[in-house]
């Protein structure tokens, strides 16, 4: 065996990399996350080629300060993390400082920059992960951020990439999913020039799931919300009738983020047990949150999925959440009550004394003063 050596810092950033940027997709997710951990209110995605030769993500987040800017790029390198205890308690999305590090270090990036309250924004350009100069230039408030031909300098990683029609429809459920889980923000996504996907950002998780998923899907849906203890579960599921062929349309979230989670799943096909027809599964767009200790975050950035401390309050949360609300879905609406009384048999002599006490003349006929005869007059003589 040859002797042990520490790898070149640039093949430490490539390997990383790898496992962070698996595909255009993957990378969008990141610089999504990012725009979201800023502030952003509106975001949009352009991409070319499926992603594999540009991708541009603008957000009218926080911005980053001129000076902050190569810094953002080195690895290990955040603002969201500052002590061992903040990784019990994350709240952000991102908080590895991998991201724009191992993305940088397989494409060429412009980013371009504006904090608020600035009166200019600052631009830089990578190469490679190698940063140019940081210029001062004129950009609206927030972020832009250019990825150009992904993985040029790890021909490997590129034979490994699908049609550029695979790889943008893996862009698209990428920006879906991240428009599902965040109804406040407005999201754009234009693939080669066409727009195709946008969200409206007025807070209504109904209103993304109508954008993103489709009005056909968003129709036959029924609201769902309840909770176990601490676990809250939220969303919308798919009427028993409108059952789907795959389980393509079971879209999964934890405190925010998307996942696949064979629990969640099992949970919510058990409630529908008995209402689908065979081969039919049910369409979902489910939010579970829980207090952040109970779930383990700190699995790989890249992966999706989800470990709880514990399993089965999850399971039921969900379970009961869903089959409460397909069995009121199921019930057919109560008829309108007829009035009180309505329906009552009595004597006559009752619907008289009733009728009295309603203080309605009834039976007995008296005119009215003003229309009483007058006087007979006495006869002309
Ligand atoms: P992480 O998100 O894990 O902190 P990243 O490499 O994705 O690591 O980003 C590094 C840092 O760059 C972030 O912590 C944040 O301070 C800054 N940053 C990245 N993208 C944006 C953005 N769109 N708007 C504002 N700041 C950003
Ligand atoms: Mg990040």
């Amino acid at each position: 065996m040859p002797n042990i050596q520490c790898l070149p810092s640039h093949v430490a950033d490539l390997i990383a990399a790898g496992e962070v940027v698996e595909r255009p997709a993957s990378v969008v997710k990141e610089l999504l996350e990012n725009a979201i951990d800023a502030g952003a209110t509106a975001i949009v995605v352009e991409i070319e080629r499926g992603g594999l030769t540009y991708m541009r993500i603008t957000d009218n987040g926080c911005g980053i300060a001129p000076g902050d800017l190569p810094t953002a790029f080195l690895r290990h390198a955040t603002s969201k993390l500052r002590t061992a205890q903040d990784l019990a308690a994350i709240g952000t999305l991102g908080f590895r400082g991998e991201a724009l590090a191992a993305i940088s270090a397989v494409s060429h990036v412009d980013i371009f920059s504006r904090q608020k309250e600035s009166d200019a924004g600052a631009m830089l350009h990578l190469d490679g992960g190698v940063a140019g100069e940081v210029r001062e230039t004129g950009c609206p408030e927030g972020t832009t951020i250019c990825i150009r031909d992904l993985f040029y300098n790890t021909p490997a990683r590129m034979k490994f990439m699908k049609k550029d029609s695979a790889e943008g429809a893996a862009v698209h459920g990428i920006v879906q999913h991240v428009a599902l889980s965040h109804p406040q923000i407005s999201f754009k996504l234009l693939r080669d020039g066409g727009e195709v996907l946008y969200t409206p950002g007025d807070g209504k998780l109904l209103s993304a799931v109508y954008a993103a998923m489709g009005r056909d899907f968003a129709l036959g849906l029924v609201e769902i919300k309840g909770c176990g203890g601490e676990i809250e579960v939220e969303g919308y599921v798919t009427r028993p009738l409108n059952g789907h062929g795959t389980r393509g349309k079971q879209v999964l979230f934890v405190n925010g983020r998307f996942v696949k989670s064979q629990l969640l799943t099992a949970a919510l096909e058990e409630a529908y047990r008995n209402r689908l027809m065979k081969g039919k599964f049910p369409g979902c767009v489910l939010h579970v949150t829980l207090p952040p200790d109970l779930v383990d975050v700190n699995v790989h950035p890249a992966k999706t999925v989800v470990k709880f401390v514990s399993d089965k309050p999850v399971f039921d949360a969900v379970y009961y959440t869903v089959r409460s609300a397909l069995d009121a879905a199921e019930k057919p609406p109560e008829p309108e009550k007829p009035k009180e009384n309505f329906y009552r048999t009595m004597t006559v002599q009752q619907y008289r004394e009733t009728a009295a006490e309603e203080k309605k003349p009834v039976g007995s006929y008296s005119r009215p003063a003003a229309v009483q005869p007058s006087p007979v007059r006495p006869a002309p003589t």
